[in-house]
């Protein structure tokens, strides 16, 4: 399948796999890549620029295709030196960048003068047009159906997409919601040129992630997230567990008195690492989308990103063309 993405970066097939904190590792994006999609090493996952660098080396030795890194640049509990992040990007030879959180305008000179490609994460139509006006080569547009931050305007991807389709001409990608065949079909009809999925390819044998993990976005259904941190105009999307509930129970105590200090204790991503490593799903808050209630196995990345694309092949050659009385 060639769209304007699998052109724009030279890839097989029009899937990407963005920026996962904690997730988001050399083991992950090279089986991404070789399979075929592209993988993006999440930065912030590495906690030096220098150990930033030493990732994407152990990347490269992964796999010869493709990949780029993420980089995100929202409030944190500790301050993060992103400068010096982006500069260890552009020195490292990689040629694709995913920034979210905030405009990457501030970036952009370093980030173009090493010949990086740069995709931006959006969550409204006016952060697409933002990112296209500040020289972004590709968005990504994140529906409400989102894990991690979908923003504060709770549009989901049947609108926000096709919306978006009116009002930038740079290549898109759908993301939010995505895990299977009938996706990518969807996206491509609603004028996107690919999907971005997390959640699922959390749920690969290659994440480097806890079995437990995949095995209770396997048993989780579409009800199993839930909404932090609305109060604080940086709203996150989890997997519903005993700490979020927590979370929305200080949230509610609290109401417009809301600090984040009520909350760091919890919604700590060192928590969040924790449950990654050893397991235990319900130690702290860690990201999930609504698209746990489309997946129901723990495929190897190669296997998933085939399945994805020869199903979407039949939908469109047998399904819709047959509505139309084009099938073969
Ligand atoms: P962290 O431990 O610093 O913070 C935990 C959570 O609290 C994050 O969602 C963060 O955005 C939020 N937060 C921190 N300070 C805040 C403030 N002053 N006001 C409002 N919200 C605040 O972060 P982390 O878990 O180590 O993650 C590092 C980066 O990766 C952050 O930018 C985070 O948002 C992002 N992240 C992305 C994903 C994803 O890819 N879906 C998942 C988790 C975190």
């Amino acid at each position: 399948m060639k769209t304007r993405i699998t052109e724009l970066f030279g890839i097989q097939h029009p899937i990407i796999q963005g920026g996962m904190q904690w997730v988001g590792r050399a083991e992950l994006v090279s089986a991404v890549a070789n399979a075929g999609a592209l993988g993006f090493i999440t930065a912030l996952t590495q906690p030096t620029p220098e150990d930033l660098s030493k990732e994407i080396a152990r990347t490269r030795e992964m796999t010869d295709k493709p990949f780029g890194v993420n980089l995100t640049i929202l409030p944190t509990l500790r301050p993060v030196p992103y400068e010096d992040y982006a500069q260890a990007i552009a020195e490292s030879g990689v040629k694709i960048v995913e920034t979210a959180g905030r405009s990457p305008e501030p970036f952009m000179p370093t980030f173009k003068a090493a010949g990086i490609k740069v995709i931006h994460k959006c969550t409204s139509v006016r952060h697409s047009v933002k990112a296209e006006a500040v020289g972004c080569d590709a968005v990504s547009v994140d529906g409400f159906e989102c894990a991690g931050h979908p923003g504060e305007d709770d549009i989901p991807g049947l609108i926000l997409l096709p919306c978006t389709a009116d009002k930038i001409s740079i290549p898109f990608i759908a993301s939010g919601g995505f895990g299977d065949a009938r996706g990518l079909v969807a996206a491509l009809a609603l004028g996107a040129d690919g999907i971005n999925m997390g959640s699922r390819f959390m749920c690969t044998k290659e994440a480097p992630i806890h079995n437990n993990v995949k095995q209770a976005m396997v048993d989780a259904d579409e009800r199993n997230t839930q909404l932090t941190n609305r109060q604080l105009r940086n709203t996150s999307r989890v997997f519903k567990n005993t700490v979020a509930g927590k979370v929305l129970e200080i949230e509610r105590e609290k109401g417009a008195d809301l600090k984040i200090e009520d909350l760091a204790e919890y919604l700590s991503g060192q928590r969040g690492r924790i449950v990654f490593e050893e397991g235990n799903v319900d130690h702290g808050i860690w990201s999930a989308g609504m698209v746990v209630g489309l997946i129901n196995d723990i495929p190897s990345c190669a296997e998933l990103v085939s399945r994805i694309v020869s199903g979407a092949e039949e939908i469109i050659a047998k399904r819709l063309a047959g509505l139309t009385g084009a099938a073969a």
